[in-house]
């Protein structure tokens, strides 16, 4: 089997969650890179810093 080359091509759609209540907040795929973001949870009201790190 050939080996593909690496390239930063999204596979995997995720939600982020609200870590106060859980419920979805955004979309985000897994060439994302996220800090110093942050969202106001309409659930919640909770301010939740976005941090998303490669994998
Ligand atoms: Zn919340």
């Amino acid at each position: 089997m050939k080996k593909m080359k690496t390239l930063n091509i999204p596979t995997e759609k995720k939600w982020y969650r609200c870590s106060g209540c859980g419920q979805k907040l955004l979309i985000y795929n897994d060439t994302a890179e996220c800090h110093g973001v942050y969202i106001r949870c309409k659930y919640c009201h909770k301010t939740e810093e976005i941090k998303i790190q490669k994998h």
